[in-house]
């Protein structure tokens, strides 16, 4: 088939890559001129494993462009753009209405055309929104003219390549039966689960999913924190935990809260949906509160060896939210770094992949070429990401907080894990 991408960020990205390798047409359209011409000549925009590889294996069927008309090629329309928060938590669709108003005006030209939602949207956006939107621009009927689903992305950055390859399931809302037909088509030769729905089930799906897992981590979190005053290990509770097939293993591992572009906003777009339905969701209010204060539970330990931080060393581990990735968006490291600035401390940091991108936010820090030198150059360490270089450090003259369960006790000087 051929598919266009509307927004060529993480998940337009992938979902290009992984259409082209599966022997689709893909043109990505982006209103940013320089991830356009990066795609154009042969280069992904961020890192993701696995990504390079296909990505250049299938050149000749991947294009990007910033000119909308390219819609006109193609049989489906993926619209993957950004939907971030308000200042007030909120869900900011002003990237989904302008994309939908450029789908819109394209459409006005063409036979029968699927536009699939893929960014996540509030429960109803796509049916409240989305669809007015296109039928005013192209003065056309859904149904009719051109048909709509909603297909939500539930990939995992750090694994995106085989998150979209090999989903557990995939979920297809649909305006109408013909509409979820067109992408049933397209997926499938994929083995497991489709699920067809109406539009607002497939939208709350993919917040009702989220929302799971945040709490899940918040969870694990609290009575981690609570294993810490005990001087219980969580890991080992969680272990204990997790052989209950209704709790299962993942995302038990206590550590300094969730990161990533999606949780946290995912998390307070719901809520705002609830409270303008008159519903108070205090679970979700307490999964956020849980996060918002874990990272620094790191600089509390820290401080019970060293009191004041002032012009103190202090290494930071891992600044990506976690690992396998160059994404430092809401990375517990930003909350650590920034609250050791506030008490003045003298900021070593390395990561990997990440250092590029945390240099835009924290210029003024210092970067190391390796872990190790970070060490050496640091009076105490605080591991924060749980890259795998991590664990065969030499720490043995330092005080370690290690946020993730990923040195033993015996490497370090002082040994404090977050908790455990
Ligand atoms: P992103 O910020 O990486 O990329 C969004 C892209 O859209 C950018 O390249 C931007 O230039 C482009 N864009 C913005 N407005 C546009 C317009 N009007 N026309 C064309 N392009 C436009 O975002 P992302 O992380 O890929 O997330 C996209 C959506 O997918 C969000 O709703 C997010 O919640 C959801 N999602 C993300 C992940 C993830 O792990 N990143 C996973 C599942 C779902």
């Amino acid at each position: 088939m051929k598919i266009s991408i509307i927004g060529t960020g993480y998940v337009g990205l992938i979902t290009g890559v992984c259409f082209a390798e599966l022997g689709n047409n893909v043109i990505c359209i982006d209103i940013n001129e320089e991830k356009v011409n990066k795609i154009n000549s042969g280069e992904p925009t961020i890192y993701e494993r696995g990504l390079e590889e296909i990505f250049k294996k299938n050149l000749e069927r991947i294009k990007a462009s910033l000119n909308f008309n390219e819609i006109l090629n193609t049989d489906i329309t993926f619209i993957c753009v950004s939907t971030p928060e308000n200042p007030d938590g909120s869900i900011n669709l002003d990237y989904i209405k302008s994309a939908s108003e450029s789908v819109g005006k394209v459409l006005k030209e063409k036979g029968y055309h699927l536009v699939v939602v893929k960014s996540t949207v509030v429960p109803e956006t796509t049916e409240k929104v989305v669809i007015p939107i296109l039928e005013k621009f192209s003065e056309k009927n859904v149904g009719e003219d051109f048909g709509v689903c909603m297909n939500p992305e539930f990939l995992k950055e750090g694994s995106a390549i085989k998150d979209f390859m090999e989903p557990d399931r995939i979920v297809i809302g649909e305006f109408d039966k013909k509409s979820g037909d067109m992408l049933f088509n397209l997926y499938k030769d994929f083995k497991c689960p489709i699920l067809r729905t109406d539009l607002k089930t497939a939208e709350m799906i993919k917040y009702a999913s989220n929302a799971f897992l945040s709490m899940k981590i918040s969870f694990i979190n609290e009575m981690g924190n609570i294993c810490k005053k005990l001087g219980i290990n969580i890991y080992k509770v969680a272990e204990g935990m997790g052989y209950d097939e209704r709790i299962g293993h993942k995302f038990l591992r206590a550590g300094p809260g969730f990161g990533g572009s999606c949780f946290k906003k995912d998390v307070n777009a719901l809520i705002k949906k609830a409270e303008s339905l008159g519903y108070e969701p205090k679970i979700l209010k307490s999964v956020l509160e849980v996060n918002e204060r874990q990272p620094l539970k790191m600089i509390e330990l820290l401080k019970k060896y060293l009191q004041n931080l002032k012009n103190k060393k202090i290494g930071v581990l891992g600044l990506s939210f976690k690992p396998e990735t160059d994404d430092i968006r809401e990375s517990p490291a930003i909350k650590i770094v920034k609250k050791l600035l506030e008490e003045e401390a003298i900021v070593n940091a390395y990561d990997p992949k990440a250092m590029n991108n945390f240099k835009k936010l924290f210029p003024n820090i210092n970067y190391f070429s390796s872990a190790q030198d970070c060490i050496e150059n640091s009076e105490a360490v605080l591991i924060v990401t749980d890259w795998d270089e991590f664990k065969d450090l030499d720490y043995s003259d330092k005080i370690v907080i290690d946020g993730r369960y990923i040195i033993s006790k015996e490497k370090a000087k002082i040994y404090e894990g977050i908790c455990w």
